[in-house]
Order: structure tokens, then sequence, then C-alpha cells
């Protein structure tokens, strides 16, 4: 029989690694309630056209990559319905925004979530097909101030200090301005007419989205298309008057608190729904796939899944991202060690070891149980690999009350008496 593995582009996390997964969760967790984010949790699946009309029909992720399928009616009742697997986060929080009429508080709503997506791309060195992302969103109708360059910037600030309280140093802000949906169509037609005397020489699917998403053609990867682009006309020249005065606010605002960013006009980021502000923070330590988040602005998304006006920013940071810059910057988490390990003299003391280890262990202890059947030496060996004590629990021990330590870091030999014992290892 062939053995059966993990899917290609899925993988399991170890607790040798969970530990430094929750360090991210938590420092997450910490940065986000000192802004005031509130956690959300929506479904990992939603109706295809959810994905199809917010993160857009032409992008990558919806055209090629989305887990879709047919759910079957099992009653009369019941419809077949498209689902899919959710491939980003913004869209199910904008849709659970609308369904629960949150814009109705008249206040802004700041929501963070961590979970799973899916997309099925190709699986190499930080991408995988089922990744976990740390995001949030800042959304609400306009009398709340949603559309203010203060949220941008009060974002932006946050993640910045996120990674750094993270551990991650040498990340880059990366950031532009897409404009509204009009800037965006009236530079479609700039970057059309442009293309057309050059994208015969590019990529295929340059060439395709020349005509169906020229914005698009800023995302290409492919080197022998750069120079070419590097030649295009920038969007900034296209940004009407509060567009710019909008992101000349949200730079103010950087500078005056002291976040560094460098502009990037190319940075249009693969979704549809964006206006306005988009971002990247980038790191030098992550090779081919270099950005540890992305986010912007999206003004209109709201409404283009039916929902009433409701400006909003958000990001979405990949937590397998965050983990390898740790890795590679060396703030990987060491493996913890256990207090004590339990060493019962006999199967006879298994009894007396469950209840000892559960005293030290409501005393917050972290203690490894032993076995009574083991040689000293086999409890030993085990001891030493886990923990930083090891307690000797014999018939002499159980009745005197006094209980022989051994410290491995020292090689020191104690005799602790037991209402001493919790105190003594916590050392
Ligand atoms: P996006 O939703 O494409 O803007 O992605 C936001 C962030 O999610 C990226 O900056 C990455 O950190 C992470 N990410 C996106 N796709 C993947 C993937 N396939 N595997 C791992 N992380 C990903």
């Amino acid at each position: 029989m062939t053995t059966l593995k993990a899917v290609r582009g899925t993988r399991d996390l170890l607790p040798s690694e969970t530990a430094l997964w929750n360090r991210i969760e938590a420092t997450a967790r910490a940065v986000f309630a000192r802004y005031n984010f509130g956690e959300i949790r929506t479904p990992i699946f939603e109706d295809t056209a959810l994905f199809s009309r917010s993160v857009g029909e032409e992008t990558d992720i919806v055209s090629k990559e989305m887990y879709t399928w047919e759910d079957r009616a099992r009653a009369q009742s019941e419809k077949t319905q498209s689902l899919t697997l959710r491939p980003e986060n913004t869209a199910g929080v904008v849709r659970a925004y609308i369904e629960h009429q949150l814009g109705e508080t008249g206040l802004l709503q700041k929501l963070f979530y961590i979970g799973p997506q899916f997309r099925r791309e190709r699986p190499q060195k930080g991408r995988y097909r089922q990744f976990s992302q740390i995001g949030a969103e800042v959304i609400g109708p306009p009398s709340a101030g949603s559309e203010s360059p203060l949220r941008d910037a009060e974002v932006l600030e946050m993640l910045a200090t996120f990674l750094d309280e993270l551990g991650i140093t040498g990340w880059i802000l990366e950031l532009n301005s897409v404009g509204s949906a009009a800037d965006r169509a009236r530079y479609n037609e700039v970057l059309r007419t442009a293309l057309d005397l050059v994208v015969s020489g590019m990529c295929a699917d340059c060439q395709r989205r020349a005509v169906t998403n020229p914005l698009r053609v800023l995302d290409c990867k492919v080197p022998a298309d750069q120079p070419i682009i590097a030649t295009l006309p920038v969007i900034a020249d296209s940004l009407d008057e509060a567009s710019r005065v909008h992101f000349a606010a949200v730079t103010a605002a950087l500078d005056a608190a002291g976040v560094p960013y460098t502009l990037n006009h190319r940075l249009v980021r693969g979704l549809d729904y964006y206006t306005r502000t988009t971002f990247e923070f980038t790191h030098g330590g992550l090779g081919a796939q270099n950005a540890l988040l992305g986010g912007g602005r999206y003004d209109g998304l709201s409404e283009a899944i039916g929902g009433p006006k409701a400006p909003g920013i958000g990001f979405a940071m990949g937590e397998d991202r965050l983990v390898l810059t740790l890795a590679a910057l060396n703030q990987g988490a060491a493996p913890p060690q256990v207090d004590a390990f339990i060493a019962p003299l006999g199967e006879s003391l298994n009894p007396a070891a469950l209840t000892l280890a559960r005293e030290l262990r409501r005393a917050g202890l972290r203690i490894e149980l032993g076995e009574g059947s083991f040689r000293l030496k086999k409890s030993f060996e085990a001891a030493d690999k886990t923990a930083r004590n090891i307690v000797i629990l014999g018939e002499d021990e159980l009745q005197s009350g006094i209980l022989t330590v051994k410290t491995f870091a020292t090689g020191a030999q104690t005799k602790v008496p037991r209402p001493e014992l919790a105190v003594f290892l916590k050392q």
C-alpha cells in the first residue's frame, strides 16, 4: 500500500514549530488590542460569487487559484451552490460587516482575524496552498471617519510596531497610491495606449493583461519584461487632486510619527478592490517571495458586493513568511524545557508520581511524568533530553516526604522537603 502524505502545498506544523507560531499570534493579539481591534472569525468557505465580485474575475487568484466546488442540493428546499475555500479574508470580513449591519452603529469597525487561506498556487519556499494569514480591517461609514488618511497612517504605524515588537528588523515599507476608481480607469487607458507600442515584445501573460486589465502588467515578474515596464507611465501622474491630497496626508502623518517608507510606483497589488493607498512590507531574508504582508484601501468594496458605502483599509500577512523571516534572523524559539521530570522507582509508585505531578502542575510548573517500569538509567536519559531537573520518587522519598532532585545544568543533587519542592524547581 502506498503511504499517505500531506497534500502538496500543505504541511504539518510540529510542536517545535508551533511555539514560534504561537508567539507571533500572541504578539499580534497584544499589539492589535492596544489599537482597539477586536477579533472576527468568518467561515473558511463562502459563496464563490463573493470572491469573483470582490477580488476580481481577472485576477490570478480568481481565474486560476481557487478551490471551488458545486455543493449539491441534499433536499428539495436546497439549491446547488458554487462554494469556494477562501483565498483571502477581506471579502469575508466585508460580507460579515454588511450582513450584520455593523455600519448601523455609526462607529468605525476595527476587526482582526487569524486563520487559514487556500490558493492553488505552484508551491515553493514561502508559498503554500494552505497558508495562514493574520490580517485586520478598519471599515465604517464615511461619517465615522473611515476615509481619513489618518486611518491609513495608523494601520501602517501599527504594522511597524508589530514587526518591531516581534523582533523583525530590516523591514521595508513600500507605499503607493492607485487612486480612485476613476483614476484607475484613466490610468488603465493611458497604460493601454503605451502598451500598444511595446506589448508585442512582452510575455504571453502581459499580452493578455494589456487587453483585459493593463494595470496587472505592473505585477509581471518576468525578467525580460522589466526594462519595458520601467518605461511605462506611472500612476502618480493619473491621480486626481483629491487622491493626491489624500496620499500626501498619509505620508505626512508617517513622517511625523517617524515611520520610514519608500515609494514604489509599481505597487498596484494583485486584487481589484484596492483604491488609493496600497502597501507592502518586504524583507530581504525571504528570497523571491519577499512580501511579508500587503494591503491597502478599498473604498468601493462594500458597494461592489451589495452593501452600503463603507470605505476601509486593511492588510494581510502570511504567518509562514513571518516565521521564515524570524528564522533567517535567528529569532526562532528555543525548544521549551520542562521544569522537572518525575521518575517513579517501580510501577507501584506510578499513582504517587501522578499525585506529585498534579501538585506541581497545579503550582504552575511544567512537568514530564516518567514511568515506574523504566530503569533509573533510562529515566535519566529521557529527563536529560527534556527537563532541567529530575525528581526521584522511591518508597523512602514517599514515606519521608524528602525528595531527591538532580539539576542537570550544575550536576548538583539536593534533598528537598515536598512542601518546598515547587519553589525549588521554579528557580
Ligand atoms: P495577498 O492576499 O496576496 O496580498 O497576500 C498577503 C500576504 O499573504 C502576502 O504578503 C504573503 O505574506 C501571504 N501569502 C499570500 N499567498 C501566500 C501563499 N501561497 N503562501 C504563503 N503565504 C502567502
